[in-house]
């Protein structure tokens, strides 16, 4: 069984045990990947319970190097949690609501310790938002009967998704692993279950008493940065000055975008150079904003007031957003995505080049491609690159220069801000063909049309290549080949590593022969 099914049928199983639960002193959220106080689904319930209850609500947060190690979470990525950690404590002291964070160094002394302290606190509910990675479903099962056998109730519940993994199927009652159909059947579904973009309330405040009961909690200063996830101060100032964390400012991004941007967003998205998207995915990745929350705020300036019809801006953006929850249902329904299989199985015998030197030319942005070089820099600068040039680069990693696509992913993961499994692994199976609904083997993107297409002026190359600043006209992309050579060549422009036409027929013959094999 697929560790979610474990993980709902534990739960169901349990639902009444863990409602006579008696309870105790305290409530626990937990807070993980949804790092926000409003629209919060399990921090909602657990605020319900407290208060029904008159006792405190307690959050915590655990910091655990070992999981950044496995999740391959990038420095950038951590250093924004732990500002929006900072945000949350002010916000939640303001109800009297502790925020205990402390670091956890192994991996297997998670469990013990939340279980430590709820005794501690003599809390006997816990309460969390579920993720959908195969370890994390497995650990939040064997919680669930562990809290049990100590007289807590711990409940883990949908919140990350607007519509729950394995709740939509094809006719044949099979997962859907088309996005079209999905889709459809996705904006059906919320239709009639309109409730599922409701916003769940904020926490409530807690009784002032909370304050004398927690008070070490309270005036604790947050843990630093762990050593493995370090950044240098100027990286750090760079970082919190491109992407300031917390939920006040993902939903000041999300109004302005939705008030300047979103109307124009189908026409201008693909162009990386116009600044047009919404520049949101490290709050949904992080949690700071709901994807719920953002569909419902995009829903009701939509003439229709629906998900679909009106505003072609608006539609066109939700049906990105709807992405980010196909591709958790994917993960969810084929969790061997998550163990370095490719989607396909028939693509697991490719025959890959291990040729280091021009894996680090890609990473560095010196490929002498300026459309892939510019969005490398992008990424290595800022922990972000614009989706376009996420499918440009992936591509040319694993069609033109062969490389196992695996490895893209990981330097993915380990350099975005906005790193998230399930859509940067959907992303990468998409542009190397071996995902689900994947552009098909044989259609391999060209960098330099793409570049001519998408970055027409060659503004994007110039920003992020300031040796080709000086390039005029359309040599800037392809300055070898168009005659602005010794221009680049003087700045120290690299030539092109690898010819696109030759890489081509290449790819296409090791793919062929991969199937082939399979
Ligand atoms: P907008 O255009 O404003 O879109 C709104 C939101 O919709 C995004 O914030 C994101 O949450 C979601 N979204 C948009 N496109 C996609 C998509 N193709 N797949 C899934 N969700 C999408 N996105 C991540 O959040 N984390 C990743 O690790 C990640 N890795 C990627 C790797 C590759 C190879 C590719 C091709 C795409 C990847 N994406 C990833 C998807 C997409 O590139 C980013 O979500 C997007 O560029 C973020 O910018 P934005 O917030 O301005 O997006």
């Amino acid at each position: 069984p697929r560790p979610l099914e474990v993980l709902n049928r534990t739960l169901e199983e349990t639902k009444l045990q863990r409602q006579s639960v008696a309870v105790g002193e305290a409530v626990v959220h937990w807070f993980k990947r949804d790092l926000r106080t409003f629209d919060n689904r399990a921090l909602s319930m657990a605020s319900a319970k407290a208060k029904s209850k008159g006792v405190p609500l307690i959050c915590m947060f655990i910091v655990s190097p070992q999981d950044y190690q496995a999740h391959l979470t990038s420095a950038p990525r951590v250093d924004f949690e732990l500002r929006t950690l900072e945000v949350m404590k002010e916000d939640l002291a303001e109800k009297d609501i502790p925020l205990y964070v402390t670091t956890i160094e192994e991996r297997k002394n998670v469990i013990p310790h939340i279980m430590q302290k709820c005794e501690e606190w003599n809390a006997k509910h816990i309460y969390c938002n579920i993720e959908y990675e195969v370890d994390e479903l497995r650990r939040e099962s064997k919680l669930v009967k562990k809290c049990l056998d100590q007289g807590i109730s711990f409940t883990a519940v949908h919140d990350d998704v607007v519509v729950p993994p394995e709740t939509l199927v094809t006719g044949a009652g099979k997962q859907y692993s088309v996005y079209s159909p999905w889709f459809r059947a996705w904006i059906k579904h919320i239709h009639e279950h309109p409730h599922l973009l409701d916003a769940f309330p904020p926490p409530t405040p807690n009784p002032p008493t909370a304050r004398q009961l927690f008070e070490p909690i309270f005036a604790s200063p947050l843990p630093t940065t762990p050593p493995n996830k370090s950044l240098t101060i100027e990286e750090r100032n760079r970082f919190a000055s491109l992407w300031p964390a917390g939920e006040h400012e993902a939903h000041s991004r999300l109004t302005r975008f939705l008030h300047e941007k979103v109307g124009k967003y189908k026409e201008t998205r693909n162009f990386p150079a116009h600044n047009s998207t919404g520049l949101l995915s490290v709050h949904f990745s992080s949690g700071t904003l709901a994807a719920r929350t953002a569909i419902r705020s995009a829903r009701d300036i939509n003439s229709t007031k629906k998900l679909d019809g009106g505003n072609l801006g608006i539609t066109g953006w939700i049906s990105e957003l709807a992405w980010r929850d196909f591709y958790k249902h994917v993960l969810a329904h084929w969790p061997y995505v998550c163990m370095h299989k490719p989607f396909k199985y028939e693509y697991t015998d490719i025959e890959w080049e291990y040729d280091d030197a021009k894996f680090e030319a890609w990473c560095e942005g010196r490929t002498g491609y300026p459309i892939v070089d510019a969005a490398m820099r992008q990424l290595n600068y800022m922990g972000y690159m614009h989706n376009r040039c996420r499918m440009i680069v992936a591509s040319f990693l694993a069609k033109d220069l062969l490389t196992d696509w695996r490895r893209g992913e990981r330097y993915f993961m380990e350099h975005l801000i906005d790193g998230d499994f399930a859509s940067n692994n959907g992303g990468w199976g998409f542009s190397a063909s071996t995902g689900v609904d994947p552009q098909p083997y044989f259609r391999i993107f060209n960098p330099l049309l793409q570049s001519e297409k998408f970055d027409e002026g060659g503004e994007y190359i110039r920003k992020w290549i300031p040796e080709l600043a000086g390039v005029v006209g359309t040599a800037i992309h392809d300055p070898y080949g168009r005659g602005a050579g010794k221009v680049a060549e003087k700045a120290g422009y690299p030539r092109p590593i690898v010819d696109h036409k030759m890489a081509r027929e290449r790819a296409l013959a090791r793919y062929k022969e991969g199937l082939g094999r399979s």
